[in-house]
C-alpha cells in the first residue's frame, strides 16, 4: 500500500521567510503548519498606527518595485503587487553628520534618489572631488544594466548554456562593487 498523503512541513515562524516558504512548499504539493510565537504574523516585516502616522517597522525599499525587473517577477509569485502603492522618495536618506558641518552650516548628509540631483549635490558639497564624484555615479549608473535576480526562468540545456555565457557579464557588476573600495572622496564633510 503507498502513502499519498502529501508530505507535511512544520515552520516556526511567521515572518517574511516562513510565509514565503509556506507558499512555496504548497504551490509544490506540500502541506504546510506554521507555528508563529507572536499574536500577528509578519516578524519584523511589520508597522503600526501613531496617532495620524503609520510606523514602518522595517521595510523602507524593497528591490523590485519596477514592473519590468526580475525582483516585481519574483515577488509576482506570492503577492498582488498590484495591490500594493510605492512611493518614490526624492530623497532615500538623511545622515546626521556628527563630527562634520557643510558649506551650509548643516550637518545633515543627504542621499538622493535621481542620481543626477545626487550627482550635483555631491559637486556642490565638494567640487575638489569632481572626478571621484563623477566616476562613484557613473559606476552606479553601470550596475544599474544588471538584472537582479539574474536568473529566474528554467531554460532547456542549449538556451541555458548560451544564457551561462553571457552571465559571464556579470563578472563586471562584481568588479564595480569591489573597486568602490578604493575610491575615496578626500572632502572629509562627505
Ligand atoms: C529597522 C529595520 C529596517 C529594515 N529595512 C528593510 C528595508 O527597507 N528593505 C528590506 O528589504 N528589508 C529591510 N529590513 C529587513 C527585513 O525586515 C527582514 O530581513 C525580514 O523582515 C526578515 O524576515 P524573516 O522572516 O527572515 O525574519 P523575522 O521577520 O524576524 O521573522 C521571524 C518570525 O519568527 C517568529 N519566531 C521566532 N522564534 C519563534 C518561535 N520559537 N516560535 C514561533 N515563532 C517564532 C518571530 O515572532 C517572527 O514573526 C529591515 C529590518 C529592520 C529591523
Amino acid at each position: 500500500m503507498t502513502n499519498t498523503q502529501p508530505k507535511k512541513v512544520l515552520i516556526i515562524g511567521a515572518g517574511i521567510s516562513g510565509l514565503s516558504a509556506a507558499c512555496y512548499l504548497q504551490m509544490n504539493g506540500f502541506q504546510v503548519e506554521l507555528f508563529e510565537k507572536h499574536s500577528i504574523p509578519g516578524g519584523l516585516c511589520t508597522s503600526w498606527k501613531k496617532g495620524d502616522y503609520t510606523v514602518d517597522g522595517s521595510i523602507h525599499w524593497i528591490l523590485g518595485s519596477d514592473k519590468g525587473s526580475g525582483f516585481y517577477k519574483m515577488w509576482s509569485e506570492i503577492i498582488d503587487l498590484k495591490q500594493v502603492s510605492f512611493y518614490n522618495h526624492e530623497v532615500r536618506m538623511e545622515l546626521e553628520v556628527k563630527e562634520n558641518i557643510n558649506k551650509y552650516g548643516s550637518k545633515i548628509f543627504r542621499v538622493y534618489t535621481n542620481l543626477e540631483a545626487f550627482q550635483n549635490y555631491l559637486l556642490d558639497l565638494a567640487p575638489e572631488d569632481e572626478k571621484v564624484i563623477r566616476r562613484f555615479i557613473q559606476d552606479i549608473r553601470d550596475l544599474q544594466d544588471f538584472e537582479l535576480p539574474p536568473v529566474l526562468d528554467p531554460l532547456p540545456l542549449w538556451p541555458s548554456i548560451v544564457r551561462g555565457i553571457k552571465m559571464s557579464r556579470y563578472l563586471r557588476f562584481l568588479y564595480i562593487l569591489l573597486k568602490q573600495k578604493n575610491q575615496f572622496f578626500t572632502f572629509p564633510k562627505i
